[in-house]
């Protein structure tokens, strides 16, 4: 019996280098989340490795690198990864899941390569598996796979789990493909979300756009039970909250209380994306310098924001208004010792990253919406002997686990502003406790835990269904 994650992207990708290919480590939740993951069953992925390629000899030297390590590659040309993962994916689903209905384009050749994409996933699938496997799809690129794949392989067991938000119906009937979309989710055994409210948003719309009743977490289609649950997905815990013990990280730390020692440290880390709420973020530190004139010159905002889609265009026009809030910020009150916006456009390794979340006294993580957001957990666990403060959007899935964060409405500016002067001013025990509450939850909800448990109701469904038929 094995087990096949199949998603957009695997763990790592291929990067030409000269006439060959070097591969590395994929930056995003999904990959770092799920490539910790430990698991009884053999463990295979299937997913895009990162880049097109058109020639046949190229694609063989990447499979058979990626093949010992059970990555099985799907090759996408530059057309399909614009179209489908650039365009239906990230143009269309993205920002209407994120409630930016003004970002979100309708396009005839998006929505044919996103099922050509989708059908050419399940042709990989239908070669590698056997009907006994089990085969959890990820995420919101991939909506109509189970559905496609349960026609071809009725017996297989397919669990589906969607990272993103799930709008309410009102914003979800907007979309032209509704049903098919609902329809290809309706395929899988067991669907899961990381909130209550994101499930029941999943379950209003398949009543009213499909006619299908459900009956508290379960539905009855022709064939079979169909169950959905709220599982919120975890971090690796120990692995952040034992990184300051390693020699490595320290170093890093070292180094960065030398250069930071006459400032608090404001840290955010996000992609670069419309939903984090990073400009924001901006407003709301330029406010606050504004009214706290006596932290001016004491107070360093740390800003890492990895590149991410920029190809596409709601991304790129976004890059320059950041840009240029900063340069205003910083431009406005700098000084010869002080910058007040210190700004980084490239990924951090996992060993800088993690001294930035020792070091830092307040993370600031305020998206517009957001599934989950794995930064602010991985800045609560980091914190050992050191605690800090997370200042964390009510609009982050998170937020219903890390009640003992300062919440915010990130479109209240102004609320940033006071929330980053009552983070600065609060006690070290009180810093130390709240720390300590959300650590007991983070360690406790892993994300192993989280795919043991997905795993467990998953088999459930599946036991259900074969004692019914
Ligand atoms: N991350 C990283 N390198 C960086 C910045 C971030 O590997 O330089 C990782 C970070 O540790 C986290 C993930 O990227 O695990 C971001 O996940 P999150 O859920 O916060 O946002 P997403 O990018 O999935 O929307």
């Amino acid at each position: 019996m094995k087990l096949y994650i199949v998603a957009n992207r695997l763990p790592v990708k291929a990067v030409p280098r000269q006439d060959s290919y070097t591969f590395v480590r994929s930056e995003g939740g999904l990959a770092t989340g799920l490539d910790s993951l430990q698991i009884s069953m053999e463990k295979h992925w299937i997913g895009w490795p990162g880049v097109c390629v058109d020639n046949a000899r190229q694609q063989i030297e990447i499979r058979q690198h990626l093949e010992t390590m059970d990555f099985h590659p799907i090759f996408l040309s530059e057309e399909q990864y614009h179209d489908y993962y650039e365009g239906y994916s990230n143009s269309t689903i993205w920002p209407l899941c994120h409630y930016f209905f003004s970002h979100t384009t309708v396009r005839k050749e998006y929505w044919e390569s996103y099922q050509k994409v989708n059908a050419l996933f399940c042709d990989e699938i239908c070669k590698q598996v056997g009907s006994g496997d089990w085969v959890w799809i990820q995420d919101y690129q991939l909506m109509l796979l189970p559905g496609m794949l349960r026609k071809r392989m009725p017996n297989l067991h397919i669990g589906y789990f969607h990272h993103i938000p799930f709008p309410s119906y009102e914003l979800f009937r907007i979309l032209p493909e509704r049903a098919e979309l609902l329809n290809g989710l309706m395929g899988a055994d067991f669907i899961g979300f990381h909130t209550h409210d994101y499930m029941r948003y999943f379950i209003n719309a398949v009543e009213r756009v499909l006619h299908i009743k459900f009956d508290l977490d379960e539905a009855q289609t022709d064939s079979r039970i169909v169950r959905v649950n709220a599982l919120p997905m975890g971090i690796n815990y120990e692995l952040y909250n034992h990184s300051s013990a390693t020699p490595k990280v320290w170093s890093e730390i070292e180094k960065k209380r030398i250069l930071f020692r006459n400032h608090k440290l404001l840290l955010s880390v996000d992609r670069l994306d419309y939903s984090k709420g990073i400009l924001h973020r901006l407003q709301g530190f330029e406010t606050f310098l504004e009214r706290h004139p006596e932290y001016q010159g004491k107070v360093t905002l740390a800003m890492v924001i990895v590149p991410s889609r920029d190809h596409v265009e709601s991304y790129a026009g976004l890059k320059t208004k950041i840009d240029e809030t900063i340069g205003r910020i910083n431009g406005r009150y700098s000084d010869i010792n002080w910058t007040p916006v210190c700004y980084f456009y490239h990924g951090f390794s996992f060993e800088e990253l993690t001294a930035m979340y020792f070091v830092a006294d307040v993370a600031l993580v305020t998206p517009l919406r957001d599934g989950m957001n794995l930064v602010a957990k991985e800045y609560v666990a980091t914190k050992v002997n050191n605690p800090g403060v997370l200042v964390l959007s009510e609009m982050a899935g998170a937020a219903v686990e890390l009640a003992d964060a300062i919440q915010i409405n990130p479109n209240d500016t102004d609320q940033i502003a006071d929330a980053i002067f009552t983070a600065l001013q609060m006690p070290y025990e009180e810093q130390a406790k709240r720390i300590s509450k959300m650590q007991a939850i983070l360690s406790v909800q892993t994300v192993n835990k989280w795919a043991a448990d997905f795993m467990e109701e998953w088999k459930n469904v599946v036991d259900k269904n074969q004692y019914l038929s």
